[in-house]
């Protein structure tokens, strides 16, 4: 199955929903930053989740997400626009722990509980919105549940999860986001409430291949659910060579002598995606010319 997320109505508009398949997205961040499982499911449930966060969004709208819990991973650091590209990685992808007293991937330890999660929103036309919200959990669904109805009061439930094979690839990744609008009545918020502690877990839904369709019936009943739209979800990045070239010219005259005279080359790493970009002598000579500092 390829990668998609559907967005949805329930209960007549009086509810949001989204879930998304991400297996192919995770799968992918895991091979870039050859994260170890524990890393993996943390990476894989924020990339998860700010996908659907993105989903919310419009036109070239997009997100950035920073988890910061003082943990061993480090900062974990997504971002997603509304079109379902993402990418993201973490400070320290070498983590792993055995397996938490549930049998699950210990995400809580590699993450950390006492920190911060925020997030920023890029809505276009130089108009920012930023919110930030501390950790409530570090497990990460329950944190970004915590973020929509703390930071932008938005009663919501967040699941996001991440199943890793033996050989560390990823098995299987997806999530559900369901969002409650004012009109919705109790019998409603009775009804989802009810459903999500009784439900099988995500990870459960996701290890069982549910499509994010299934996963929204499971949740919601398939009766009370209008799907809306499918989009296509990948790891995308927005480096280049030629961003890094201009990135490089901006360093100025002196640096990139620096680097001719030091190495004879310049390598340059993405963050976001792992990518090298490789620079030789004469290519750093002829930025050197055109940079104007
Ligand atoms: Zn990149």
């Amino acid at each position: 199955m390829s990668d998609y997320l559907v967005k949805a109505l329930a209960f007549q508009g009086n509810m949001r929903a989204y879930a998304v398949c991400s297996t192919k997205l995770v799968g992918e961040a895991q091979r870039r930053h050859d994260t170890w499982p524990t890393a993996s499911a943390a990476l894989g449930r924020a990339l998860t989740a700010t996908t659907m966060m993105a989903a919310t969004l419009k036109g070239d709208e997009k997100l950035t997400v920073k988890i910061e819990g003082g943990g061993p991973i480090g900062a974990i650091i997504t971002d997603a626009n509304a079109k379902g590209e993402a990418r993201g990685y973490v400070t320290n992808p070498h983590v792993h722990f055995e397996l938490n007293r549930r049998g699950k991937l210990d995400v809580a330890r590699a993450v950390g509980t006492n920190g911060f999660l925020s997030v920023a929103k890029d809505l276009g036309m130089k108009e920012m919105f930023t919110g930030q919200v501390p950790l409530v959990s570090g497990e990460l669904g329950e944190d970004f549940t915590y973020y929509y109805v703390t930071s932008e009061q938005i009663p919501s439930s967040v699941g996001v999860g991440v199943l890793v094979n033996p050989d560390n690839s990823i098995l299987a990744a997806g999530g559900f986001l369901i969002q409650v609008m004012p009109g919705a009545s109790e019998e409603m918020i009775d009804f989802l409430e009810r459903r999500l502690r009784h439900i099988p877990s995500i990870s459960n839904m996701v290890e069982n291949g549910l499509t994010p369709e299934e996963m929204l019936y499971t949740i919601l009943d398939q009766k009370n659910v209008d799907i809306l739209d499918r989009l296509p979800v990948t790891f995308k990045c927005t480096c280049s060579k030629e961003r890094t070239e201009r990135a490089l010219i901006g360093l100025g005259k002196d640096e990139i002598r620096a680097m001719i005279e030091e190495d004879g080359k310049a390598e340059v790493v993405c963050h976001f995606c792992n990518e090298t970009y490789h620079f030789d002598k004469s290519e750093l000579e002829e930025l050197m010319k055109v940079s104007p500092k």
